[in-house]
């Protein structure tokens, strides 16, 4: 057996091991360069594969490799640059692929029907779902709670940014438990929870509404940041809350922060939400946003030039609903003209879309941010009270003026109602040392100033 042929027929086994997002990700591009004695290099395209394969598909491929082969002893992997995808920078003549012409809309497969029942979008399924290190703890837990819902995490909360797979991986896992087995299993938003909570007031259904909630096997809430200030619908929902977890059954929730930073959300909700298990997904890096995008490209069956793959790695940095958005444009553009793109006229479609995050803010963006993180008004910002719901995010704004904009310790005083400038300097160390010494305030301070600076 030759050493292609080997490769090829461990290959098709894997495929069967691994989703196929993960194999398109992480298997598609690699072959074997040397076989001697036992020993077989596998070249893979960047290091990032290299760690990935060897830290994470060692065993499954050693594994195959042996069943295949049963002299084989090791396997070195090594790099080899022009691996690298979709090599086919050729012109192709070819007509788009029969699965990309049905959708013109985007995102794509959203004509798929949500199940009635459960509200469930079929698309966003764990197949699809590329793991990478910025998601791959909340990815782990997802899939365990899918296995055994109920059983391992309890509620299982995911936390992150906008537009990074929360959703994605919530309905994932109602959708894979509803594969396997016969549950009732429901997802709604957290605006769609306050709304019917609302109305059953309203309508004297709540308690049925309740009894529904309450006897479900699976309950997912997406974005309960939302829930924030909403009083009666939190009350409302610790019970449903309670209520499920007595009986073992499983609620999954996801927020754009920690519990801990949503302001004005019960404190008895918040540590029932932080009793099982929270999971973060990160922002992705370079590797991750472009192993995204060749999964995509893939599944939408369009050719793109590496070159052009790698620019948008690079320059479309602000979450993976974009980089989708940067796809799908292209796509367009491609059927338009039936011919491969190059990098100038990718670079002139995505102008708006790429560009690192902008650089420049403004005291008013800041403010804007901070308010809006910690769900108060700006006016509020602004009183002279010393509560800490208040007296602590003003610390946050007037650090942020130093931090990013340089402004003066004085100035800073003055603009928060005249304050000394031991205020402002005060509050200036205070944040930064709690930075250091608390993750979690580290990362709280992070998602405000992702927020100062998105849009
Ligand atoms: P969020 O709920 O965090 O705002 P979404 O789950 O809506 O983000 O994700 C935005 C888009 O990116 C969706 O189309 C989703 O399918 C896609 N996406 C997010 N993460 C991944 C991933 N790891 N692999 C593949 N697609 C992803
Ligand atoms: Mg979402």
């Amino acid at each position: 057996m030759t050493k292609e042929e080997l490769w090829e027929a461990v290959l098709a086994q894997l495929q069967f091991k691994v989703s196929k997002a993960n194999f398109a990700t992480w298997l598609k591009n690699t072959r074997i360069t040397q076989m001697t004695d036992g020993e077989v290099t596998i070249a893979v395209p960047n290091t990032f594969s290299r760690e990935w394969l060897s830290k994470k598909y060692h065993h499954s491929i050693f594994e195959v490799l042996r069943e295949v082969e049963p002299r084989i002893k090791s396997i070195e992997y090594i790099i080899q640059k022009d691996l690298a995808s979709t090599k086919k920078s050729k012109k192709s003549n070819t007509k788009p692929s029969p699965d990309s012409s049905e959708e013109n809309k985007q995102p794509a497969f959203e004509g798929l029907k949500l199940n009635p029942l459960t509200n469930l979008n079929p698309r966003y399924t764990f197949e699809q779902f590329v793991i990478a290190p910025f998601n791959e703890l909340a990815q782990a837990s997802a899939w365990a709670v899918a296995k055994k819902p109920g059983r391992t995490y309890n509620p299982l909360l995911i936390y992150g940014g906008v537009g990074l797979g929360k959703t994605h991986l919530l309905q994932a896992i109602g959708n894979e438990a509803a594969a396997v087995a016969n549950l009732k299993i429901r997802y709604l938003s957290s605006e769609k929870l306050v709304s019917s909570i609302v109305s059953g007031i309203r309508n004297h259904s709540i308690q049925e509404l309740k009894n529904n909630l309450s006897h479900l096997d699976m309950l997912i809430i997406d974005d309960v940041q939302f829930l924030a200030g909403k009083e009666k619908t939190q009350e409302e929902f610790f019970h449903i809350f309670n209520a499920l977890y007595e009986n073992n059954k499983q609620i999954i929730l996801s927020s754009d922060r920690p519990p801990s930073a949503i302001a004005t959300l019960e404190k008895r909700l918040q540590s029932r939400f932080e009793g099982g298990m929270v999971a973060d997904i990160s922002q992705p890096d370079y590797e991750s946003r472009l192993a995204i995008l060749e999964t995509r490209a893939q599944e939408l069956g369009i050719e793109i030039d590496n070159e052009v793959l790698a620019y948008i790695a690079n320059n479309v940095q602000k979450n993976i609903r974009t980089l989708e958005g940067a796809i799908y444009r292209l796509r367009a553009y491609q059927k338009l003209h039936d011919e491969p793109l190059s990098l100038g006229q990718a670079k002139s479609l995505l102008k708006d879309l790429a560009g690192a995050p902008p650089k420049i803010t403004t005291p008013q963006q800041i403010f804007n941010a901070v308010a809006n993180y910690y769900n108060l008004n700006q006016q509020e910002l602004f009183s002279i009270t010393r509560k800490r719901e208040i007296a602590w995010p003003r610390q946050v704004a007037m650090y942020f003026l130093r931090k990013e904009l340089r402004k003066s310790f004085p100035h800073i005083g003055t603009i928060f109602g005249g304050k000394d400038h031991t205020t402002a300097l005060y509050a200036y160390r205070k944040v930064e040392k709690q930075i250091e010494n608390d993750e979690q305030i580290a990362e709280e301070i992070l998602l405000v100033k992702q927020r100062i600076y998105a849009e």
